[in-house]
């Protein structure tokens, strides 16, 4: 079985650095199952290709109870596990090129972050369900997909297609993530694992979907296959990836925001801004699950991240998800605070960037007379990012009824000129300047669904 990774320039043959394979020799590693081997075939300048071959030992593969193909007498000899990218396929990755799959490059840790025009090609990829399958699974990360169906046989060419398929992957993205989605959906697709699925198979999930498989689309169907559809396994991992919300106060998002996606919008809109900022500390205030602080610790590398709260189950949900769950891998940069926001607190001096992504309309207007004194008082960073819905924009949502706000726990919403009246009023008695940015497609009429004040000193 064969899997090729081609890096397109430039600098392609950097591919070399991050797989730790030299790309003049060729490598050759012992498995349990067989031997893998990579090598780099001739490649143009301006690409730079590795293939990965895994041979079974068929003798090991008869005696192996996990490979077994039961429902015919041949099975053990006859079968499609030599060339099908399966679990054996997957545990090689891992084996051959886990300092990649870690993130992890010793002579160049510069890479590791850096997105590659990067393609994968598996000739042998099963896919059941055709193409429409691997699209949907596939494209919400983001591929491109070229796939053609084998024909079961060339010489009997009314035997039709067999659901074996030539697949092409291309993406712009680290190495590292590339190879977590081959090795986790390889044998979500294959099915059978050459190995006995236990406790442990959720760790490597979990661990190797982190960045991506909470929120894919088909994340229940990855996860069941992937743990060879035993219920108990695939409870524990959907539980862990989607801690249960029971109480009510933990739920952020509007309803009805979600169709358009607006939650996504404005977090990836103020993670921009707080980048663009590059400030040395961030203090996101009302961080509910940690959402924002997720993004921005994954897309920028501010060394000092702070996320505070009044409620403690959200903080627990975004303890688990940042700091108990990615283990060590954010904890350095991360604090998570218990507090309320009409209170004066110590802890919340000394950063650059404040930001409060929809939490004011959760408080009772009268109180935001005293989140204003601590924030912009007691805090006082040099940048406060401030978004709220903008409830002109809500005539346009599906299903709401007039005078509805949008999520119960709202207090208020506001028109853009009551919000720029509060913003102008709080940067005059603060002494901040502010500067005003629709979110979201704007209506002619009704303006954008939401809106953010930037305050700066
Ligand atoms: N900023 C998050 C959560 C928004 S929901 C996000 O964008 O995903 C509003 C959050 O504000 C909730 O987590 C709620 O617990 C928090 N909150 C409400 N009143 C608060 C207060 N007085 N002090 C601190 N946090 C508060």
């Amino acid at each position: 079985m064969l899997l090729s990774l081609t890096n397109h320039g430039p600098n392609a043959s950097d591919l070399g650095y991050l797989l730790h394979k030299h790309p003049a020799n060729v490598h050759t590693s012992t498995l349990a199952f067989g031997e893998a081997t990579v090598f780099y075939p001739d490649s143009p300048e301006e690409e730079c290709t590795a293939v990965l071959l895994v041979e079974i030992n068929p003798i090991d593969l008869v005696r192996s109870k996990g490979a077994r193909q039961a429902n015919w007498a041949l099975g053990q000899y006859v079968n499609d596990r030599p060339f099908v990218a399966s679990s054996f396929l997957s545990t090689a990755i891992s084996r051959v090129f886990g300092t990649a799959l870690n993130g992890t490059c010793q002579k160049h840790p510069e890479l590791v972050d850096q997105e590659l025009d990067l393609t994968a090609h598996l000739p042998a990829f099963p896919a059941p369900g055709g193409q429409a399958q691997l699209e949907r699974l596939f494209a919400p990360l983001g591929y491109k997909i070229t796939c053609q169906a084998t024909p079961l046989d060339p010489n009997f060419p009314d035997w039709g297609e067999s659901h074996y398929h030539d697949l092409t992957l291309r993406k712009t993205c680290t190495l590292q993530s590339l190879l977590q989605h081959l090795f986790v959906l390889i044998p979500v697709f294959d099915r059978q694992k050459h190995y006995w699925v236990g406790q442990e198979e959720i760790e490597k999930l979990l661990s190797k979907g982190e960045d991506w498989l909470q929120d894919h689309p088909e994340r229940d169907w990855i996860v069941t296959r992937y743990l060879k559809f035993q219920r108990g396994l695939t409870r524990q991992a959907l539980a862990q990836l989607a801690p249960e919300t029971d109480d009510s106060e933990a739920e952020e998002e509007p309803e009805v925001e979600k169709k358009i996606s607006l939650h996504s919008l404005r977090l990836d809109r103020v993670t921009d801004i707080v980048k663009s900022l590059t400030p040395a500390s961030v203090l996101d205030l009302g961080c509910g699950e940690g959402k924002l602080l997720y993004r921005l610790l994954k897309n920028t590398s501010i060394p000092k991240i702070t996320g505070m709260d009044v409620d403690s189950r959200s903080l627990e949900i975004a303890q688990e998800r940042l700091i108990t769950r990615p283990r060590g891998k954010y904890d350095k940069r991360l604090t998570l605070i218990q507090g309320s926001l009409i209170y004066r607190d110590a802890r919340l001096a000394g950063h650059d960037i404040a930001t409060l992504v929809e939490v004011i309309e959760h408080l009772d207007p009268p109180r935001l007379e005293a989140l204003s004194r601590v924030v912009f008082e007691c805090a006082r960073p040099s940048h406060i990012i401030v978004t709220t819905p903008n409830i002109e924009y809500n005539v346009l949502f599906e299903g709401m009824n007039p005078g509805q706000l949008r999520h119960r726990d709202h207090r208020f919403e506001w028109t853009r000129a009551e919000f720029e009246t509060w913003a102008h009023k709080v940067a005059k008695t603060h002494n901040y300047q502010v500067t005003f940015e629709p979110l979201g497609e704007e209506h002619p009429d009704h303006g954008a669904p939401s809106q953010i004040a930037h305050f700066s000193r």
